[in-house]
């Protein structure tokens, strides 16, 4: 987590140390920011952590809720497919015109008597041969498949269902990884008020994770109509 917390009296991040305990070293994080209130004042690794846990366990979001974004997913993977789609058929079009283009010049060469009228064909012709492989090595990509797909989908509704569970099963680097999809900006720590209302990133936002659904949702209130 180192980096990722910030003191909130100074919004400096906060530095993780060991503490010299008599039979037991002892993990910890603090302020070291000259001028800070709170400088010195240690915070027990653990209870920062578990602090930070107790967060991300509130992101996950209702199940209708993970269910409508894959839908979304799926729908969005469809477009995707069909522009793919379209694109390999623009190109195969554009093969078929170049090599057209192709015999076109071949029966004007051969029919060509001056020199200088060959040459310039035959510089047009490896341009077009060229362009030919360009446009097929395009063509050629593979089209991404329905089991891509699912995987693809799968992973990503895992992570929004449940960002704690990849959080605490993944190596340091998913961590990190985690903690930089899910957090717009470090969170704040305070020895009194623990964390600060985390930023949290939009598809979570979006999602409502319970953390966000206790915030009450106001209707707009009613205004007068003007009587004339
Ligand atoms: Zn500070």
């Amino acid at each position: 987590m180192r980096g990722f917390v910030n003191c909130q009296a100074c919004g400096n991040a906060m530095t993780a140390a060991w503490s010299k305990g008599k039979y037991r070293r002892y993990a910890y994080y603090r302020c070291v920011t000259r001028n800070c209130d709170a400088k010195g004042k240690s915070v027990a690794k653990a209870k920062l952590e578990a602090g930070f846990e107790q967060i991300m366990q509130s992101l996950a979001p209702s199940r209708q809720l993970v269910e409508l974004a894959g839908a979304m997913l799926a729908d969005a993977w469809s477009h995707r497919e069909e522009k793919a789609l379209s694109d390999q058929r623009a190109w195969q079009a554009q093969i078929k015109q170049t090599e057209k283009q192709i015999e076109d010049l071949l029966d004007r060469i051969v029919d060509a008597e001056r020199e200088s009228v060959i040459k310039a064909y035959e510089k047009r012709l490896d341009k077009l041969e060229r362009q030919k492989i360009v446009l097929a090595e395009k063509a050629s990509k593979a089209l991404p498949t329905n089991k891509a797909q699912r995987e693809c989908i799968e992973q990503a509704l895992g992570f929004l269902a449940n960002p704690y569970y990849v959080y605490k099963n993944g190596s340091h680097a998913v961590k990190q990884t985690v903690l930089r999809l899910v957090f717009v900006e470090p969170l704040n720590y305070c020895r009194e008020n623990q964390y600060g209302t985390p930023e949290i990133s939009f598809p979570f936002k979006v999602l409502g994770g319970s953390a966000c659904a206790k915030k009450m949702v106001v209707p707009p209130e009613r205004f007068e109509l003007p009587t004339s």
